[in-house]
């Protein structure tokens, strides 16, 4: 392909082009080498133009309420006349095929919305594979012009620590009223978090919701917070009856306030770029390990033997690392 043809896809996207940011994407997640190539000349053409918008990420467990809430705030932005883009990383869909943002019935509102551009997780592959290419749909959207780019996921450890790492604000929806208010609520996730939502704070279940909020701000006490300037604040909100929305939307800005003021946005961002390469690179030597001839040839015969004692674990994994130096 020649540069005469990329040319569409970035004046298309830089122009705004609904059309063509859909099909920049879709270019972004084909599997084809040819089209993988592409993609990468697109996005590296449009890296100048990101970097401007807000980027929130959103996790709960499934019935958190996340779609409900990501709809009522982009309600509010877009009242706002901020311009928003959603966006998911579900890596249940590597596995079922289906995805969280797949449901055509999600965010009924804000799909329809002009100002607003939802797309759903892309499926198949590693969650690595499936997270980069959520996170260059971000960079598409940014050169775009969004103002403020959601991304969603599921409350599974790993896919959090890919959305925390492209992200400027990592928000936890949690509900109350199930007698445990710690579902979903694992020591890891504490630590990406920058702020925790207790949603469905209505009806007969404002009291629940404040004991919730109670005992998340005595869990995150206990847990190193991501910034040493800021500590990540509980508030509760129902997405259903648009309360506390707009706080949690202050609270946001706030956190923008303090990390540009201080230059910490601009080191995460730097950082996070830097981890990224780093995730990469690890799920990319992995795959390349387990796809290994020599390695699917032994793997079997030391597995046994680790299991019925006859090697130690330590000998059997420098006999695989060495047989892979040797390929
Ligand atoms: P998700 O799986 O996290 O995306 O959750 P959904 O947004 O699909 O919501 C799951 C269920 O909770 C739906 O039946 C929603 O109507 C309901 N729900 C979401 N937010 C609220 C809320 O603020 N209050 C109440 N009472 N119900 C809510």
């Amino acid at each position: 392909m020649t540069s005469s043809d990329i040319q569409p896809y970035i004046e298309g996207v830089l122009k705004h082009n609904r059309r063509m940011i859909s099909k920049t994407i879709t270019l972004i997640e084909s599997t084809l080498p040819a089209h993988k190539k592409t993609a990468r000349r697109v996005v590296d053409q449009l890296l100048p133009y990101t970097g401007k918008a807000i980027r929130l990420g959103i996790t709960g467990v499934p019935g958190a309420g996340k779609s409900t809430f990501i709809e009522a705030l982009g309600m509010v932005l877009l009242e706002q006349r901020y311009s928003v883009a959603v966006l998911a990383v579900d890596p249940t869909s590597i596995r079922s095929g289906g995805s969280i943002l797949a449901d055509k019935t999600r965010m009924e509102k804000l799909s329809v919305e002009k100002n607003a551009f939802i797309r759903p997780s892309p499926s198949g592959g590693t969650l690595g594979g499936v997270a980069s290419k959520t996170r260059e749909a971000m960079l598409v959207c940014e050169a775009a012009g969004f103002d403020v780019v959601i991304v969603e996921t599921l409350g599974s450890g790993q896919s959090e620590v890919a959305v925390s790492s492209m992200v400027d604000f990592f928000l936890l929806l949690m509900i109350s009223g199930a007698g445990d208010e710690i579902q979903g609520m694992k020591k890891g996730v504490l630590e990406l978090v920058d702020a925790i939502a207790v949603n469905k704070a209505d009806g007969d279940n404002i009291q629940n919701a404040r004991f919730a909020k109670k005992q998340c701000e005595t869990a995150l006490h206990f847990s190193t917070p991501s910034s040493p300037n800021w500590s990540p604040p509980v508030r509760t909100c129902s997405a259903l009856n648009v309360t506390g929305i707009h706080e949690i939307w202050d609270t946001v800005l706030q956190h923008r306030e303090k990390m540009s003021s201080t230059g910490e946005l601009a080191m995460k961002r730097e950082k996070q770029a830097l981890d990224w390469m780093w995730f990469l690179v690890k799920e990319g030597l992995l795959e390349w390990f387990y796809k290994s001839p020599s390695v699917k040839t032994i793997m079997p015969q030391l597995e046994k033997a680790v299991e019925e004692g006859t090697i130690t674990p330590t000998a059997a994994a420098d006999r695989l690392i060495c047989f892979l130096e040797d390929t």
